[in-house]
């Protein structure tokens, strides 16, 4: 991590608190959300994050590992915790109250007899794999390991879950197909005691309102993203993270002046160059050479040349009155007199050739972070 003292990330904590109203109408009044903080709630912080959400109503929360969930705890986070990835330690689970994501007898098993020792009962939620392909037990298993869960000592069983590989796609049919799995599964069990039933994450959220069950899990449409390859209708989500530089350079040079490492560009004219010091060891990836473009004085700057690890060039020929020290808006909106322009996380994702969600954790990790 590069924490350059020219660049912030900025989070909006209030554009959360808005997204996180928006998703929760858009779910229903019988329709808990779980709120994904996970990998450091995709890089905007995962206990100021939490919190926010927590103060704003925010019951459920999503982790990957218990490591994540302790931080929760240890903030003093109050409601229910699901680890998502599980955990092979039963102690963090008892000790502070988090719920894993089960998918293996043998897990179970231990984190059952741990709990005896211990005098506790762990809740647990089954995951099954209606086609995601990944994590998560098949479909023709989960009566045999609801029953087991039922017959154990220590643990009960509080949720059952599955994830959609296909609801940002517009193969429509196979999402609908695989919660019609879930919910045929679901029919065909009878569990002593109410589980909750989850499977929809954002994409579901907005393009499946019947696959919501008794809770989403929500992510990217939470940082104000969408969570839609190519263009979403628009519900109103604003972005959370903008990302800001400062020129640290300016500089007049000739017409076929090589800029930067192995010289991929060469001015055409007689051009004017803003050195800023932005480059992959803070997230803004090589890819983006030759690429990209940031926002000074409202207006689009190309980055010319090679993206270097520390620095990158801007091209402001075309902008009139830069000087050293004007702000760089390398993700986000900017305005300045009459002009004003946004680059979103989906534009940068699209340089990179990568999604959105890889950006906010890419910025978000490697800077300093301000909260607003
Ligand atoms: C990360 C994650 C989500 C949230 O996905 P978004 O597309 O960000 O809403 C939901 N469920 C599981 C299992 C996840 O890992």
């Amino acid at each position: 991590m590069s924490l350059s003292a020219y660049n912030r990330v900025s989070i909006n904590l209030t554009a959360l608190r808005h997204n996180f109203q928006l998703v929760k109408k858009m779910a229903g009044p019988d329709t808990a959300v779980l709120t994904m903080v996970k990998s450091d709630a995709y890089g905007h912080g995962l206990v100021p994050v939490a919190e926010s959400l927590n103060a704003a109503g925010a019951g459920y929360f999503g982790v990957a590992s218990p490591e994540e969930g302790v931080s929760l705890r240890r903030a003093g986070i109050k409601g229910n915790i699901l680890v998502l990835l599980g955990s092979v330690e039963a102690e963090p689970l008892i000790d502070y109250n988090l719920t894993p994501v089960v998918f293996e007898r043998e897990n179970i098993r231990a984190l059952s007899a741990a709990a005896v020792r211990r005098a506790a009962q762990i809740g647990v939620h089954l995951k099954m794999d209606v086609g995601m392909g990944r994590l998560g037990i098949m479909p023709m298993e989960l009566q045999a390991y609801v029953r087991e869960i039922e017959s154990l000592p220590g643990v009960y069983l509080d949720g059952i879950m599955a994830h959609f590989p296909l609801a940002d796609t517009d193969n429509q049919g196979i999402t609908r197909a695989q919660d019609k799995i879930f919910r045929q599964q679901l029919n065909e069990l009878s569990v002593g005691r109410r589980v909750m039933c989850h499977i929809a994450n954002s994409a579901a959220l907005i393009r499946f309102a019947d696959t919501h069950h008794d809770m989403v899990r929500l992510g990217i449409a939470l940082y104000g993203c969408s969570p839609v390859a190519g263009p979403l209708e628009p519900v109103g989500l604003k972005a959370v993270m903008s990302f800001q530089s400062r020129v640290i350079q300016l500089k007049d040079v000739p017409a076929g002046y090589g800029i930067s490492y192995g010289h991929l560009f060469k001015t055409r004219v007689p051009s004017r160059l803003a050195v800023l010091p932005v480059g992959y060891a803070d997230g803004y990836l090589r890819s983006l050479s030759g690429r990209a473009s940031v926002l000074i004085r409202g207006r689009r700057a190309p980055v010319r040349g090679r993206v270097c690890m520390n620095a990158c060039v801007a091209d402001v020929t075309e902008i009139p009155g830069v000087e050293t020290g004007d702000e760089v808006v390398i993700m986000g909106q900017q305005r300045c007199g009459a002009a004003e322009d946004e680059i979103t996380a989906d534009e940068v994702a699209s340089w990179m050739g990568t999604i959105n969600y890889e950006v906010l954790c890419l910025f978000g990790s490697n800077n300093k972070r301000r909260y607003i």
